[in-house]
């Protein structure tokens, strides 16, 4: 009898997740990988990249994103792309809230990204203002090689996220700091 035995009060697994659901997670994360449904919500020259990257050249299905729809319900990815004005903020932030969990956000470009060259009153300095943005990608516009680079980070971030985390007390706290319940 080894009395020596530290006990560790520390959770088992990562971030205190049982054996079952760490496998059901790397299940539940490799589905959601390759099928990720995104929500284009583009307002300008960014969207017209995004439309070649949807062409048969790109071929964003060879990614198992083709199905698009502007349903917020029905989709996981928003992607903003284009310049957003302060007015249209509380629409992206309302189709934002109306997506069901889990869900991710792309800034594509400069302008979502951090407004871009419009550095005015009407422009929105970010989207990451109004919610959380989990990937942003570069460029004026961001070419279609550059928007699959983002959506294959989204990729490696849902595959990697545990089912639990997007309810997390973290998450949830990063939530209410955007005014979003
Ligand atoms: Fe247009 Fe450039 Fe803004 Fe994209 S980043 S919406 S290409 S001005």
């Amino acid at each position: 009898h080894n009395t020596n035995v530290k006990v560790v009060d520390a959770p088992e697994g990562h971030q205190g997740e049982g054996f079952m659901a760490m496998q059901l997670s790397k299940v539940v994360g490799l589905a959601r990988k390759n099928s990720i449904w995104p929500l284009p919500f583009a307002t300008s020259c960014c969207g017209i990249e995004f439309m070649a990257t949807m062409g048969s050249t790109y071929d964003l299905a060879r990614f198992g994103s083709e199905r698009l729809a502007f349903t917020p319900r029905q989709c996981d990815l928003l992607m903003v792309m284009g310049t957003i004005s302060k007015k249209m903020a509380p629409v992206l932030k309302q189709v934002y809230i109306q997506m069901a969990e889990p869900r991710w956000v792309i800034a594509v470009g400069a302008c979502a990204s951090s407004g871009g060259v419009f550095d005015t009153y009407s422009v929105l300095q970010g989207i990451d203002e109004v919610i959380p943005v989990d990937v942003y990608v570069p460029g004026c516009p961001p070419r279609p090689e550059a928007i699959i680079d983002g959506i294959m980070r989204i990729q490696d971030l849902v595959e990697t996220e545990s089912v639990r985390r997007r309810s997390s007390a973290e998450y949830q706290a990063l939530l209410t700091s955007y005014g979003i319940k």
